[in-house]
Parts: structure tokens; C-alpha cells; sequence
């Protein structure tokens, strides 16, 4: 758990400890930015609004993600709180730092807008459109976490909503991205707020059980300590893990309240340098203690679907005692915490971030899974991976999103809308703006058609930018339609004729 503030000091700090050789440079620049553009502001906390920036960025730090995701966390709520623009932004940090901000920035305007029932299925959407650079999703994530953390300062009604939409979107995210220390973090932030005697209750719980069990806990942990050290391995780590509080009332839920029914509230997890030393450490605790049946599960050779490795083994210790053990190497153990943001982690040695297509296989699995659920299956074909890419997601005033090809204009809005909208338009409103229908639409965009009641059809010339096949489809259409029905009255009154 991170603290609820930190100075900028602690976040320098901890970026000289973490990456080498630092632009410490641009990071005390960048906060010389974000202090000018917060300054005098404060929140409802009391706190002045520069200390939320901070700790964002520190977070980011934490996650050991690449400094110019720190340095965008710092800066992450200027462009929305002062005169400072992207192009200014781009001057003074590059366009990388300048394009996340800005990303983050558009993602913050979506959850303006309520769309009420739909809200939840629009922000699962707008993360997968971000979602072409995940490092936004990440700033989010650590956005939204020091949001839950000073929540107690905001009125009750925005409390609960937070709370909700934190619980209902963003950890179900984090869940799917494997970012499992995160989604912890979120649930148990909402559930506070959202169940606060069932939140109490489960802390008293854990409580109890590590008061009764932390002793006991410590002592298997010295044992297992000097069993590793007598064999061929090295580099190992044991240590405890308690269960998080959300985790232990949904799993109580499902076994009718019974505690005693679950075994991991206090677990021990044994890290070892590879594969082998893993089924090494599982033999050696298997030699030592007799196994509970049907709770060996080797997750290394059958991952979960959110790429999840470990062994997992529960065993009956001396005094009749039941532990769970959970072994893994380092590399497993860091992709359990951080899920897809460990290939976004600064290594040692490496100034590139590393980057694997596994997260992307996994957007593209969340976004089968919705489409099939909203009945999208007509659009089969964006099941590429590379969906994110050329697609833009735009928003109607009530925050409905509304997925277009890249380039594509009002017209492809207002037929993806209703065929009569896209018939009976007028002109376009984007961001408030009155446009032209020949405007290119880009993400984030808000988009309002203006329709004439009295309008006969669509214009031909909008066959020249329109882009979507429903669109274009359309259009012919309603112009066939008019020389089909013409014809059809020629034809009925040849049919008259003959008789
Ligand atoms: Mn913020």
C-alpha cells in the first residue's frame, strides 16, 4: 500500500534509485510545469492539488515503467487545469510524453458524459481504444488509485460512484491486463466505500487470523528457509502473503460464509530463479508435508488465460495445520504483480522498455468477448489484432461510443447511427464546434449531427468521403430507392395498361 502523498523529493528519490543515469533534468522541469499550472489550487482534501500529480507519478515510478511515463504522470492534469497546450507540451518534452497526456487527457472528457446503463460497456470500449498505447491505461490505473485513496474528501454521492466505477471498470481491467497488485488496490479502494460493514467485518477477519496465524506463519517460513538453503538452490526468496480484503468476501460468498472452508488467507509464496528449481521446491514440500488432494495445481504448465504462472500446493503442516504454498520464478512472480506493464518495465541495462504482443492477444480476446455479448458479430472482421489500430472511437453527446475506421467523416457517424440520421443531416457539431461533413473524426472526438426533418435524402457527393461500407451502402441505397420506386410505378402502370 503507497502513501497517501509523497514530495516531489521522494519521487526524485526513488527514480535515482530505480533507473540509471536519469533525466532528472526534464523530471524537475516537468514539475516545475505541473506546480505553475496547479498552483494556488486545492482539493478537497485540503491538500494542494500539485501533491495528486505527485503521487501519481510516483506510482508510475513504482510500477518501474519508463521515465517518460513518470514524467507524463507529473504532467498528466495540466492541458485540463491551466492555458498549457499540447503543442507546448510537445516543445518542452518531445511528442511521446506530449501524446500520452494528451491520451489521457481525452479519456478523462469520455467519463464526463453519462450514458448511464451503457456507461460501463462504453468505458470497457474507450480503454480498448486507448488501448493502442497501454501505457495510458497504466497512468489511468495509477490516476484512479490515488482518486480512491483520498476519496474520503469528496461528497458521498461522487464517493459511490467512484467507488463503483472503479470496482465495475477498471478492476475487471486490471484482472484482464494480469496487473493483479492493481486490481487488488481498486477493489479493495471501492469496497471500502461501497460495502463498509462488510469491508470492516472482513478486516476484522484478517485481523484475527494474522494475530492467530502470523507466529505460526513466520516459523514454516524460517523451516522452508533451511530446507531450500540444504539443496542446489540459490537465489530464492520465501515469504507471507495475506489475502486482500475483497477477495476473501467474494470467496466467503461463494462457500455460504464458511471460513473455514478457505485456506489461503495467509499463504506463502516461494520464489526460485527457474522452472525447474520450482518443481524442485514443490518435491522438497511434498517429501516434508502431506498434500490436501485436489489442490496440487501446476499453473506453469497450464497457464491461466490471463497468462498467470505458478504451482500452487496446500499441505497439511505439523500440527495439523493448512497451508498454501505458491511457487514461482521471479519472472512469473513479476508478471503475476504487474501483468502486461511488466514488458513496459525499465530494465536494467536497457533504456527500450520491452515489449510483447501477448497484452494484445488479450485486448482482442475482450473484445470478442463484448462483441459477442452486444451482438457486433457483423463486424467480424475488425477480430484482427491489429483492431486498435486503424479504428477511432467516437462519442455521441450522451457518451454512447461509437467505433469508425480512421479517416472516417460525420456522414460514417451518422449512418452508424440510424440510416434515417445519416439521411435527414444537415451539418455536424464536433466538440461543440460547428464542422464541415468532410471533417475527418478523430478519437475522443464528440460528435453531434443536426438533421432537417424536411431533408429528402443524402447528398451523392457524399459518396466522396464517405468511408464505412454502411455508410457508402446507404447512400446508394436511398438513391436506388427513388429509381426503384419510380420504376415500380412505371411498371404498375403498364400493369394497368394491359388490363
Ligand atoms: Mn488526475
Amino acid at each position: 500500500m503507497s502513501e497517501l502523498f509523497r514530495t516531489y523529493n521522494e519521487l526524485e528519490q526513488l527514480v535515482l534509485k530505480t533507473y540509471r543515469s536519469p533525466d532528472i533534468q526534464t523530471l524537475r522541469r516537468a514539475y516545475d510545469v505541473a506546480q505553475r499550472a496547479h498552483a494556488g489550487e486545492v482539493r478537497l482534501t485540503g491538500h494542494p492539488v500539485i501533491t495528486h500529480p505527485v503521487a501519481v507519478a510516483y506510482r508510475l515510478a513504482q510500477m518501474g515503467l519508463h521515465l517518460n511515463v513518470v514524467i507524463a504522470g507529473i504532467l498528466h492534469d495540466v492541458i485540463e487545469d491551466s492555458e498549457m497546450t499540447n503543442e507546448s507540451l510537445q516543445e518542452q518534452f518531445g511528442t511521446d510524453v506530449a501524446s500520452l497526456v494528451e491520451s489521457v487527457t481525452k479519456l478523462k472528457h469520455s467519463i464526463n458524459y453519462r450514458g448511464e446503463e451503457r456507461y460501463a460497456e462504453n468505458m470497457r470500449k474507450m480503454f480498448l481504444a486507448m488501448a493502442s498505447d497501454v501505457r495510458v491505461v497504466f497512468m489511468k490505473f495509477a490516476d484512479r488509485l490515488h482518486n480512491l485513496e483520498t476519496l474520503y474528501g469528496q461528497p458521498k454521492h461522487k464517493q459511490e460512484r467512484i467507488a463503483r466505477e472503479s470496482l465495475e471498470i477498471y478492476a475487471p481491467i486490471a484482472g484482464r491486463l494480469g496487473m493483479s497488485e492493481i486490481k487488488g488496490e481498486l477493489e479493495d479502494g471501492s469496497f471500502a466505500y461501497l460495502l463498509p460493514k462488510e469491508y470492516e467485518r472482513m478486516k476484522n477477519i484478517m485481523d484475527i487470523k494474522v494475530r492467530e496465524k502470523g507466529a505460526y506463519v513466520s516459523r514454516i517460513i524460517d523451516q522452508i528457509e533451511k530446507l531450500l538453503s540444504k539443496t542446489s538452490m540459490e537465489d530464492f526468496q520465501v515469504h507471507g502473503r495475506v489475502k486482500r480484503l475483497f477477495s476473501l468476501y467474494k470467496k466467503l460468498n461463494k462457500y455460504q460464509g464458511d471460513l473455514s472452508k478457505i485456506y489461503d488467507l495467509i499463504a506463502i509464496r516461494i520464489i526460485v530463479s527457474d522452472v525447474e528449481e520450482c518443481y524442485m521446491a514443490l518435491g522438497l514440500l511434498h517429501q516434508h508435508w502431506r498434500p490436501l488432494p485436489g489442490r496440487i495445481k501446476d499453473y506453469i504448465a497450464q497457464p491461466k488465460p490471463n497468462g498467470y504462472q505458478s504451482l500452487h500446493t496446500t499441505v497439511f503442516t505439523e500440527n495439523g495445520e493448512i497451508v498454501e504454498f505458491q511457487i514461482r520464478t521471479l519472472e512469473m512472480h513479476e508478471l503475476a504483480e504487474y501483468g502486461v506493464a511488466a514488458h513496459w518495465r525499465y530494465k536494467e541495462g536497457t533504456h527500450k522498455p520491452v515489449r510483447n504482443t501477448q497484452w494484445m492477444e488479450e485486448l482482442a480476446q475482450i473484445q470478442k468477448e463484448l462483441q459477442s455479448k452486444k451482438n457486433f458479430m457483423e463486424q467480424l472482421e475488425i477480430m484482427k489484432i491489429d483492431v486498435f489500430k486503424d479504428r477511432i472511437f467516437v462519442f455521441t453527446p450522451q457518451g454512447d461510443v461509437i467505433d469508425l475506421p480512421e479517416g472516417a467523416t460525420p456522414i460514417d457517424f451518422a449512418y452508424a447511427i440510424h440510416t434515417e440520421v445519416g439521411n435527414k443531416c444537415t451539418a455536424v457539431r464536433i466538440n461543440e464546434v460547428m464542422r464541415n461533413l468532410d471533417t475527418t473524426l478523430f478519437s475522443g472526438d464528440i460528435v453531434e449531427i443536426i438533421t432537417d426533418k424536411n431533408r429528402r435524402g443524402p447528398n451523392p457527393d457524399w459518396m466522396k468521403f464517405a468511408k464505412t461500407r454502411h455508410a457508402r451502402a446507404k447512400i446508394k441505397d436511398a438513391t436506388h430507392h427513388t429509381v426503384k420506386g419510380w420504376f415500380a410505378e412505371v411498371l404498375k402502370g403498364r400493369e394497368k395498361a394491359k388490363k
